[in-house]
């Protein structure tokens, strides 16, 4: 669905929900990161892209008055309704999925941006919990309609780390800032080049019709002991103290190399991830912007290399859907193939030409099948726009 084709459906589900029409309505995209994986953490870059899928929020003044509490239907059956007051300081509380709306409104509340009783309908394009950002774009589409509501603008640096901090504090998940900016600042047709260090941003153009952007659901999630992620993070960080540097970004491939003997085997594998990953998405901004997709698809596979083999983040799903576009190869259509987020399950992304996309979704689809006896979810994306009110 285009987004106003999406808009158009919030609208009559707001109607039959709450009787009446919509005042207010706001997206906000998931995303996916085509390449720069487990950078974040180490000051390094990312090369995310807003994709065609939502969070949309419609909304009224609430209609009972007075009131000052915000309800939030959702769509989706089996999602318990919201109720947040807004007579008492916000708080997380139940059901649990509010928490990123509850942190955002608590957020945007705190810097004056009060929007009184409100009646929402929450419905949302992006799949819960496979890794392209339903969190933040939910997050983010709060944060929108706020604005919407009360005409205030929030800055876009401040307006993502406001989601941000939403995450941290009332979902309890310790993110990084990608999913938040770019589902904030992402632009129609621009990758978004964000230097996790600094904070600064840019639009890499990627306008050519003749590529697109096809995820891959391996449809698993393999749950670990949990310290995977902290344990990386140590890694990481005891490779930069034998390097004598702040973090990993400021280390180079030679300088590694120097110190490999007094290095432990395993964290010296985990910092060449890091340090080649941060050069690969580099690489990879420079061949987008020269539509050098040959270059950028190679780049994209030996980043998944690298998470599999030294990072070891991968799993047997994803090897599975790499090893099947690789074998349909550029001749086939497809340019390259990665893991795509924290891993060990979730999405896979293929950058391939437009005009196979068919052709090769329904390879992909069915040599997952029969290699693993698991069902993929596939669907492709041109680089979409950020955060919107789509009315108000
Ligand atoms: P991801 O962000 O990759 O989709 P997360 O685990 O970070 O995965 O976030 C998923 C959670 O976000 C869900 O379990 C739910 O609590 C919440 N969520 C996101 N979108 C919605 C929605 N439309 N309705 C209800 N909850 C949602
Ligand atoms: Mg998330």
């Amino acid at each position: 669905m285009t987004l106003p084709e999406l808009a158009a459906h919030v609208i009559q589900q707001f109607t039959k929900t709450y009787g009446r029409a919509p005042r207010w309505i706001a997206a906000a995209p998931g995303r996916v990161n085509v390449i720069g994986e487990h950078t974040d953490y180490n000051d390094g870059f990312v090369l995310p892209m807003a994709i065609e899928r939502y969070a949309v929020m419609a909304a009224d003044s609430a209609s009972s008055s007075p009131s000052s509490s915000i309800s939030i239907r959702d769509t989706a059956e089996g999602v318990e309704p919201a109720t947040i007051d807004l007579a008492a300081p916000v708080k997380p509380g139940k059901p649990k999925w509010s928490n990123y709306s509850r942190g955002v409104i608590a957020g945007c509340l705190a810097r004056g941006i009060s929007p009184g009783g409100l009646d929402v309908l929450l419905h949302s394009t992006v799949p819960l919990g496979g890794g392209l950002s339903s969190s933040a774009a939910l997050e983010v589409c709060t944060a929108t309609l706020l604005e919407a509501v009360t005409g205030q603008q929030i800055d876009p640096v401040e307006k993502a780390l406001l989601c941000q901090q939403a995450e941290h504090e009332f979902a309890g998940m310790p993110c990084g800032i990608m999913d938040q900016f770019i589902s904030v600042m992402g632009r129609e047709n621009h990758l978004l080049l964000l230097d996790c260090r600094s904070r600064q941003t840019e639009l890499v153009p990627m306008n050519d019709p003749s590529v697109a952007i096809l995820i891959i659901n391996t449809n698993v999630k393999h749950e670990l002991s949990g310290s995977e992620y902290p344990t990386r993070r140590k890694q990481c960080e005891a490779a930069a103290k034998t390097l004598g540097v702040p973090s990993l970004r400021d280390a180079t491939a030679d300088a590694l190399e120097r110190v490999r003997n007094k290095t432990d085997e395993v964290v010296y594998r985990r910092a060449r991830h890091v340090i080649g990953e941060i050069e690969r998405t580099l690489h990879a901004a420079e061949g987008i912007r020269a539509s050098n997709w040959p270059t950028v698809g190679q780049l994209m596979y030996a980043s998944h290399y690298s998470l599999r083999d030294d990072y070891e983040v991968s799993c047997a799903e994803l090897d599975a859907v790499v090893e099947i576009a690789e074998g349909i190869g550029i001749k086939g259509g497809v340019y390259g193939c990665r893991m795509t987020g924290g891993g060990f399950g979730g999405c896979a992304v293929a950058l391939v030409k437009a005009e196979a996309i068919d052709a090769i979704s329904r390879e992909i689809s069915a040599d997952y099948k029969t290699k693993t006896g698991i069902e993929s979810t596939l669907f492709s994306s041109r680089p979409a726009a950020g955060a919107t009110i789509l009315k108000g």
